[in-house]
């Protein structure tokens, strides 16, 4: 038995920091392995004689677990790339691209089976992208699949749309600022696992318990399927007409087709889950007969900005936007005089985030003349490292997504003052300069005024500042709250691992009555 204490958060010990002799030999090894190869100091080999010799420790294990040994010395970091984006912005096809097969196995032979896999740390789902990107490398996509869906319900969303904290906190990002391309692969042999059939309706035996799951997002359908899976009776109550939450309704088609939901959902209820849409829940009015409920409402209420002339025609919630533009997609539609579009305008989007970022990108594909994005906080730093928030953490620096790259004017330390119209219409938006100095009593700092008060010319203005955390009343002990319901606006990534914790805590719980 060995024993570690340099790692707090390693999967091959325990929580005691005890190692099995089998991993621990093998991170010793690993370890030893990367400094020798990176460095090229032969003195080491004598260190590492002298393990396998006294220690027994040896190349076996490695062997079989890691593919292709220099592959991280030996192979750039190649990302599939966007479309073209003359082409992209006339449609709203996804805009990511894939590698070939040769390519995709090359990337995933990168991976160094770290001893301390930071990657495994860092994503919520606690996704083991070493085992899975060993298994890609020799061609068992099957395996990898198996694998990657163990800790991953749904891979194939967080394949497109996750930002990919692990890669951050990869250690080739560390040292070379090229990390393995985890989410590439992730989505790769998810969507090798559909074409080759690895994915097939499962038949599970009941238990006789029920459990109501209220809303549909990427939370509930997690908690939804992981509790099916168990052997509860599931059935899915859902406000909108169709399930997938904000994967459905706000993330837009070019990062996410919404057939890849579609496929999804079929596979659910060919399993057993039962869906009712058009379905809204009230908290204080649960439907009766259930054994237990899983709350996964999400972050409902977007953050207003009450300045004067928010009610102008033209000022409208980033979502009023978004989701509308998929239901277009979807063939639902709105009057003229409902439709929210860009066409033929100048657009302000306010709010510098990833959710004003879609707004950017659904506007130059409804054919907008310009768009400006204003944000009220510093811009963050350039570059890929964050002073303040280093390795292995996720760093807060400047991201220029796909939607930037279509085109777009970004100002920070901009505040908003006033929407200003004619006939009821908006014609643009007041907006300040300002700056922040530090608060003498701590806390948030004070805002202070930097430059004279301008306008910005603007037919249509999105607010795209986030959602205010829900509130709940105390629950009885059967009902579990869960993604941003629980934890407020987050990603898709920890509303899935907290869906994944609800349907453990609802089958303790019903456990806990037997
Ligand atoms: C525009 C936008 C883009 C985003 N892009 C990304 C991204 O690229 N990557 C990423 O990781 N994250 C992204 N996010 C965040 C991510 O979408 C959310 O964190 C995630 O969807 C939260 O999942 P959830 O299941 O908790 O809630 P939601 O996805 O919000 O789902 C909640 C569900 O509950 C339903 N519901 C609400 N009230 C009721 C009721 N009373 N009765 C019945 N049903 C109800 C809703 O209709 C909805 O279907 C984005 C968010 C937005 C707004
Ligand atoms: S879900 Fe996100 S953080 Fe986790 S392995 Fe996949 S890309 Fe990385």
């Amino acid at each position: 038995m060995l024993y570690c204490d340099a790692a707090t958060f390693c999967r091959r010990r325990n929580d005691a920091g005890i190692m099995t002799d089998e991993t621990g030999r093998r991170c010793a090894q690993e370890s030893i392995d990367i400094i020798i190869m990176k460095n090229n100091y032969n003195y080491l080999f004598i260190i590492k004689i002298i393990l396998i010799t006294y220690l027994k420790i040896d190349n076996h294990t490695q062997k079989q677990t890691m593919g292709k040994l220099k592959a991280f010395m030996e192979v750039p970091r190649l990302e599939a790339g966007y479309r073209p984006i003359h082409d992209r912005i006339q449609d709203f096809g996804e805009v990511e691209q894939t590698l070939n097969t040769h390519d995709r196995k090359m990337q995933a032979s990168r991976c160094m089976d770290c001893g301390v896999p930071f990657c495994h740390w860092a994503c919520p789902l606690g996704n083991k992208a070493p085992e899975w990107n060993d298994a890609l490398y020799k061609g068992d996509w099957e395996l990898a699949y198996r694998l990657l869906n163990a800790t991953n319900d749904f891979p194939e969303f967080t394949g497109r749309i996750c930002p990919a904290l692990c890669e951050k906190a990869c250690v080739l990002n560390l040292t070379d600022h090229a990390p393995v391309t985890n989410r590439e692969d992730e989505a790769a042999i998810t969507e090798a696992a559909w074409r080759e059939n690895y994915i097939k309706p499962q038949t599970y035996e009941r238990n006789g318990k029920t459990v109501a799951v209220i809303g549909a997002g990427p939370a509930g359908l997690v908690a939804a399927n992981r509790l099916n899976k168990m052997g509860y009776s599931v059935t899915v109550f859902e406000k909108n007409e169709a399930a997938g939450g904000l994967l459905r309704y706000g993330i837009p088609n070019f990062k996410l087709n919404k057939t890849v939901i579609d496929r999804r959902l079929a596979l659910l209820k060919e399993e057993g889950i039962v869906f009712k849409y058009n379905t809204p829940i009230e908290e204080n009015a649960l439907p009766e007969g259930f054994d237990a409920y899983v709350i996964s409402t999400g972050t409902p209420v977007a953050r207003d900005l009450k300045a004067p002339g928010r009610e102008l025609k033209g000022v409208h919630f980033a979502l009023e936007l978004l989701s509308q533009q998929n239901r277009v997609l979807a063939g639902m539609e709105f009057s003229k005089e409902d439709r929210v579009t860009a066409k033929g305008k100048d657009v302000l989007v306010i709010g510098g985030g990833d959710t004003g970022s879609d707004c950017i990108g659904t506007s130059h594909r409804q054919g907008c003349k310009s768009v400006t994005q204003i944000e009220i906080m510093p811009k963050p730093v350039e570059g890929p490292d964050d002073p303040n928030n280093p390795w292995p953490n996720y760093p807060r620096v400047l991201k220029t997504t796909s939607s930037h790259e279509e085109g777009c004017t970004r100002r920070w330390n901009i505040n908003t003052l006033e929407f200003i119209g004619k006939n009821g219409r908006l014609t643009g938006v007041k907006v300040q300069p300002i700056d922040w100095k530090p608060n003498p009593e701590g806390g948030r700092p004070i805002m202070i005024e930097a430059g004279e008060p301008e306008i910005i010319k603007c037919e249509i203005c999105f607010l795209a500042m986030g959602f205010l955390k829900p509130q709940h009343a105390e629950q009885p002990s059967n009902v579990f709250i869960c993604g941003d319901a629980q934890n407020g606006a987050s990603l898709v990534v920890r509303a899935m691992a907290s869906g994944r914790d609800a349907a453990k805590k609802v089958d303790a719980y019903i456990k806990s009555l037997a």
